[in-house]
């Protein structure tokens, strides 16, 4: 379920809005790329993943919770989803991207999202 990735969801929208506010430039769209990112930056190199903290599983978030019946069927399941994310992140760091990875938990506090954007994707 969480390969087709919903496109224009609130936690997205809200960290779009994040970076235009901090100055940062996107493009949405990126097919080519490993993984399609929905939000990235080819000449600063850049992209971010807005992930829902269930289906890609957040550490440690209250949000990631294991559903009790067919439990074995649902760990196997988000354990692919944490291992494609995993190699979509080695494939595009290989291609010299900076990857920034967005919790949906964390589109909440503003200030803090956009500090957070800043940090992951300012040249070094
Ligand atoms: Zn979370």
């Amino acid at each position: 379920m969480s390969r087709q990735r919903q496109r224009d969801t609130r936690p997205e929208i809200i960290v779009r809005r994040a970076l235009t506010a901090i100055g940062l430039h996107y493009r949405l769209n990126n097919r080519d790329l490993p993984g399609s990112p929905d939000i990235a930056n080819r000449s600063r190199k850049w992209v971010v993943f807005v992930h829902g903290c269930y289906w890609h599983r957040h550490d440690g978030c209250p949000r990631a919770t294991t559903p009790k019946r067919n439990r074995s069927f649902w760990l196997e399941k988000f354990q692919n989803n944490q291992e494609r994310d995993r190699r979509v992140c080695e494939e595009l760091e290989a291609l010299g991207y900076r990857v920034a990875t967005i919790w949906e938990c964390q589109t909440r506090v503003l200030d803090k999202l956009e500090r957070g954007l800043l940090k992951a994707l300012s040249p070094p």
